[in-house]
């Protein structure tokens, strides 16, 4: 087992969808991230709050083993974000976005931190993830995460992270808006000539495409008869892809595609209710019950 590091956002979110609403809940994507890697490796967690963050919140991520020795502690406001959902529930809207603390946040971290062979670079302003990856031993795998709201604000600092990335996590529409490029299979390509051999792009209740090393994976989502709030699906299925490889210490094929599998059992349980609510009912057998109703959805036969 490999320790997993972490860097992104911990944050209060503010969430409509058809379904209800939710005011100051628990969000960010290191959070989602940490909290569903937790159930297979060990990680350790950068990020910054204000005073304002409860401290029940990282309670809770310490009561699941996470290293919180980055989390700085700063004068103002968390991060919070404001969104809604339609009844196509695949796309957010962001509504409001206040970065408080993020705004002049620089990464500090104990030095046993800086040995970490995996390293999950969250949606997060890119050039925080800059910064991080620079003041680290280099890593056997650094993965990222963005979205529309860097892409369109930093473009020129994130193609300068992934240039030293070996995996990106995006979901179709940020993987188009990155490339501005309609086809999916040809953003792809684009993306792998940016820098990363691993391209994975989640498409909501589509399922996941993955291009690793010349070879395609695709699988479908976990069908669901009801999903609740989708926010965070993305971030938990980094941490369960993550957390997969870190576990297994390897990134071959194998195990990629076993990563991308679990990443979708830990999305499905993620969008069953709002903030982390489900995650944090969530036992070990019934990732491994759903771990093995995937793998029976999707036998071939002879
Ligand atoms: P996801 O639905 O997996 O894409 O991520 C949702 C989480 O991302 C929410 O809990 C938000 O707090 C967080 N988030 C929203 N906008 C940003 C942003 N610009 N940078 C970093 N995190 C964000």
């Amino acid at each position: 087992m490999a320790e997993l590091l972490v860097v992104g956002t911990l944050a209060l979110d503010n969430v409509k969808t058809p379904f209800g609403a939710v005011h100051d809940a628990l969000g960010g994507s290191a959070t989602y991230f940490a909290y569903a890697a937790s159930f297979f490796t060990r990680v350790r967690l950068v990020a910054v709050v204000g005073r304002d963050f409860p401290q029940a919140h990282l309670d809770l991520l310490a009561g699941r083993g996470v290293d919180l020795g980055g989390v700085q502690l700063a004068e103002g406001p968390t991060f919070r974000w404001t969104g809604e959902y339609g009844y196509d529930l695949n796309e957010a809207r962001t509504l409001d976005t206040q970065l408080g603390v993020l705004a002049d946040f620089h990464p500090v971290f104990p030095d046993h931190f800086r040995r970490s062979p995996f390293v999950f670079l969250a949606n997060v302003d890119p050039e925080i993830q800059l910064d991080l990856l620079r003041r680290i031993e280099r890593p056997r795998l650094v993965a990222l995460d963005t979205m529309n709201y860097w892409i369109t604000g930093k473009r020129e600092a994130l193609r300068r992270v992934l240039a030293e990335a070996d995996a990106l996590l995006v979901n179709d529409a940020e993987a188009r808006m990155l490339t501005e490029e309609p086809s999916l299979v040809k953003a792809v390509r684009t993306i792998l000539g940016y820098g990363p051999r691993v391209v994975v792009v989640k498409r909501g209740e589509y399922g996941v495409l993955m291009a690793a090393d010349g070879r395609f994976f695709f699988t479908p989502a976990f069908p669901l008869e009801s999903v609740f709030d989708p926010t965070g699906a993305g971030d938990t299925f980094a941490g369960g892809f993550m957390g997969v490889l870190a576990h297994a210490d390897r990134v071959d094929d194998e195990t990629l595609r076993r990563a991308v599998v679990y990443g979708s059992v830990m999305a499905s349980f993620a969008v069953e209710d709002f903030s982390l609510n489900r995650l944090t009912r969530l036992t070990e057998a019934e990732i491994e019950e759903r771990f093995g109703a995937f793998r029976e959805m999707m036998r071939l036969g002879h």
